[in-house]
């Protein structure tokens, strides 16, 4: 018998999450950011689900682009940063697989390779983010130069945000405005936080991630239900052992947690080498047997503990670690991270389902 840990994929959400940022960004395409195997639920279980409607795809590696041409997907596939070597550069061009320009040396590897095919750029701007990107003031000459090596099909200009999901954008935003205004050429600008808030920054593409997944880009705003999102993953597990708990007993590693009165303790098949996270203490909430309750102490190799006092439930009882019925957004918060970084971390030894 094998543990009970048990990733489900629901294809059907992604491509609801899909046409549901399209429908917010009415007037731009959208390349659906698939980078880091579709933020851990599986580059082609997504890309097929958005196989007829997806007007694009972004990601790293042009091994992954090639993996969906070698599919069958015929979009515009646009690697966010850009290309690593020269063998990247021809694989690109000869698969039509569009690629960022951040910086001087992609330029004049550009310059000095001989591609079978014209190739499709965006250069990437810096607005402060101070990451990837040419500086504001260099974006007419690089295009220029890009322009004029003639070997290029399309160039568009890009950006990427730092505070679309906090501070806002207003100052970035009319910095790349100003420079590409009159570039007449396609420009990209919004993740799924700009896409959701910023109509002005929808430009010719968007670029939603972790909203295609069901995650909201600002889970201290806006839930990811009451944004119209729905989940795509959802981590389940059983209760593999139950412990009667008298006042002053403790649980787990370190004892981090002691019972202030009797109580049941489930014990779950779940544990930071699945990829749940070790930061998530005490009171994360979790569902047993579709019943709400929390975490006690220390998430272990393999285990965790949640409190079954007044919940219905016994060995075998069905647990969501997060999912249909509660959102990755507050797991991830109760562990001071970000639901993209616990779809990520989903660990390989987790069996993945489609359903
Ligand atoms: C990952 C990424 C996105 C998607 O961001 P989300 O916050 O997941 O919507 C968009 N653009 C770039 C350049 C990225 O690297």
């Amino acid at each position: 018998m094998s543990r009970p840990i048990l990733a489900r994929i629901d294809p059907q959400a992604f491509r609801h999450n899909y046409l549901h940022a399209k429908q917010r960004a009415p007037g731009a395409r959208a390349w659906a950011v698939v980078k880091a195997n579709a933020y851990g639920h599986g580059l082609l279980t997504c890309a097929e689900a958005v196989r007829d409607v997806a007007d694009g795809f972004a990601l790293l590696e042009v091994s992954e682009a090639m993996r969906l041409r070698a599919a069958g997907f015929t979009q515009p596939i646009l690697m966010l940063e850009g290309f690593f070597t020269e063998n990247d550069l021809c694989l690109a061009a000869a698969h039509q697989i569009s690629t960022v320009i951040h910086c001087d040396e992609q330029v004049r590897m550009l310059e000095l390779a001989e591609l079978s095919q014209p190739l499709a750029v965006f250069i990437k701007l810096n607005t402060g983010m101070n990451r990837l990107g040419f500086p504001l003031e260099q974006s007419n000459a690089v295009l220029a130069r890009l322009q004029a090596s003639g070997k290029l099909g399309q160039v568009g200009l890009m950006t990427h945000f730092a505070e679309a999901d906090g501070q806002g954008i207003a100052e970035p935003l009319a910095q790349f405005e100003a420079v590409s205004r009159l570039a007449g050429v396609p420009r990209s600008a919004a993740n799924s936080a700009a896409l959701i808030r910023n109509p002005e920054a929808h430009y010719d593409w968007v670029r939603p991630g972790i909203m295609l997944y069901g995650g909201s880009p600002m889970p201290a705003l806006h839930s990811a239900s009451a944004l119209g999102l729905r989940p795509v993953m959802s981590l389940a597990s059983e209760i593999i052992g139950v412990q009667g708990l008298r006042a002053g007993d403790r649980v787990g590693y370190s004892g981090t947690f002691t019972a202030d009165r009797p109580m049941r303790v489930g014990t779950v098949a779940c544990g930071y080498a699945d990829g749940y996270p070790r930061h998530a203490g005490t009171g994360t909430p979790i569902l047993v047997n579709g019943q709400r309750t929390r975490t006690l102490g220390r998430v272990s190799m393999d285990m965790l503990a949640c409190d079954l006092t007044g919940i219905e439930a016994d060995v075998g009882g069905r647990v969501t670690l997060w999912g249909e019925g509660l959102a990755a957004d507050d797991v991830a918060a109760a562990a001071g991270t970000i639901s993209y970084e616990l779809f990520c971390a989903l660990a390989p030894r987790v069996p993945v389902v489609m359903c």
